[in-house]
Protein backbone atom coordinates (compact mmCIF):
# COMPACT_ATOMS: atom_id res chain seq x y z
CA UNK A 1 0.00 0.00 0.00
CA UNK A 2 1.12 3.60 -0.86
CA UNK A 3 0.50 6.44 1.31
CA UNK A 4 -0.58 8.45 -2.14
CA UNK A 5 -2.99 7.48 -4.75
CA UNK A 6 -1.31 5.12 -7.02
CA UNK A 7 -1.60 5.19 -11.26
CA UNK A 8 0.63 2.96 -13.74
CA UNK A 9 2.51 4.21 -16.42
CA UNK A 10 1.91 2.95 -19.81
CA UNK A 11 4.97 3.64 -20.99
CA UNK A 12 6.33 0.46 -19.13
CA UNK A 13 3.12 -1.74 -19.59
CA UNK A 14 1.31 -0.66 -16.77
CA UNK A 15 4.27 -1.83 -13.80
CA UNK A 16 5.98 1.21 -13.20
CA UNK A 17 3.32 2.63 -9.81
CA UNK A 18 3.41 6.13 -9.69
CA UNK A 19 1.83 9.32 -7.83
CA UNK A 20 0.80 12.37 -9.04
CA UNK A 21 2.60 16.02 -6.73
CA UNK A 22 2.55 19.60 -7.31
CA UNK A 23 5.44 20.69 -7.47
CA UNK A 24 6.49 24.68 -6.57
CA UNK A 25 5.89 25.97 -10.26
CA UNK A 26 2.49 23.88 -10.06
CA UNK A 27 3.22 21.73 -11.81
CA UNK A 28 1.94 18.11 -12.05
CA UNK A 29 5.18 15.70 -11.54
CA UNK A 30 5.13 11.75 -11.65
CA UNK A 31 6.70 10.22 -8.92
CA UNK A 32 7.63 6.82 -8.12
CA UNK A 33 5.36 5.49 -5.24
CA UNK A 34 8.63 3.88 -3.48
CA UNK A 35 10.56 6.02 -1.69
CA UNK A 36 14.38 6.20 -2.64
CA UNK A 37 16.98 7.31 -0.40
CA UNK A 38 19.11 8.49 -3.26
CA UNK A 39 15.88 10.37 -4.50
CA UNK A 40 15.75 14.17 -5.18
CA UNK A 41 12.48 14.33 -3.89
CA UNK A 42 10.42 15.08 -0.97
CA UNK A 43 7.12 14.83 -0.88
CA UNK A 44 4.38 15.91 1.65
CA UNK A 45 0.67 16.78 1.96
CA UNK A 46 -0.72 20.32 2.27
CA UNK A 47 -3.64 21.23 4.13
CA UNK A 48 -5.85 19.88 1.63
CA UNK A 49 -3.90 16.71 1.71
CA UNK A 50 -2.89 16.95 -1.81
CA UNK A 51 0.71 15.80 -2.37
CA UNK A 52 3.85 18.64 -3.10
CA UNK A 53 6.81 17.55 -4.38
CA UNK A 54 9.70 19.93 -3.77
CA UNK A 55 12.91 19.02 -5.39
CA UNK A 56 15.98 19.23 -2.82
CA UNK A 57 19.21 18.35 -3.77
CA UNK A 58 21.40 17.45 -0.33
CA UNK A 59 20.40 20.02 1.68
CA UNK A 60 16.24 20.04 3.18
CA UNK A 61 15.08 23.05 4.78
CA UNK A 62 14.97 23.04 8.50
CA UNK A 63 11.36 21.86 8.41
CA UNK A 64 11.83 19.64 5.83
CA UNK A 65 14.43 17.54 7.67
CA UNK A 66 13.40 13.72 8.08
CA UNK A 67 11.18 14.02 4.78
CA UNK A 68 11.16 11.06 3.08
CA UNK A 69 12.67 11.07 -0.52
CA UNK A 70 11.39 10.09 -3.63
CA UNK A 71 12.34 10.03 -7.49
CA UNK A 72 10.65 11.45 -10.59
CA UNK A 73 9.44 9.44 -12.87
CA UNK A 74 10.19 11.51 -15.11
CA UNK A 75 14.22 10.04 -14.70
CA UNK A 76 13.30 6.71 -13.78
CA UNK A 77 11.10 6.33 -16.47
CA UNK A 78 13.75 7.17 -19.40
CA UNK A 79 16.13 4.56 -17.32
CA UNK A 80 13.60 2.11 -17.78
CA UNK A 81 12.88 2.97 -21.72
CA UNK A 82 14.21 5.06 -23.41
CA UNK A 83 12.14 6.34 -25.94
CA UNK A 84 10.71 9.67 -24.94
CA UNK A 85 7.89 9.81 -27.47
CA UNK A 86 6.17 6.78 -25.91
CA UNK A 87 7.77 7.80 -22.08
CA UNK A 88 5.73 11.09 -22.59
CA UNK A 89 2.36 9.38 -24.10
CA UNK A 90 2.39 6.81 -21.29
CA UNK A 91 2.54 10.16 -18.97
CA UNK A 92 0.17 11.49 -20.70
CA UNK A 93 -2.29 7.96 -20.15
CA UNK A 94 -1.26 8.06 -16.13
CA UNK A 95 -2.40 11.86 -16.28
CA UNK A 96 -5.66 10.72 -18.21
CA UNK A 97 -6.58 7.78 -15.61
CA UNK A 98 -5.82 10.37 -12.56
CA UNK A 99 -7.73 12.96 -14.10
CA UNK A 100 -10.70 10.11 -15.02
CA UNK A 101 -10.81 8.56 -11.85
ZN1 LIG B 1 7.06 5.27 -16.87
Amino acid sequence: MSEFREVQCNSTGGRARIFFAITETGHRMPVDVEPNEDGNVIVFRDAAGIPQARVRAKTLLPDEEGSRRYVSHFSSCLARKPDKATTKAGISAAREVLNGG
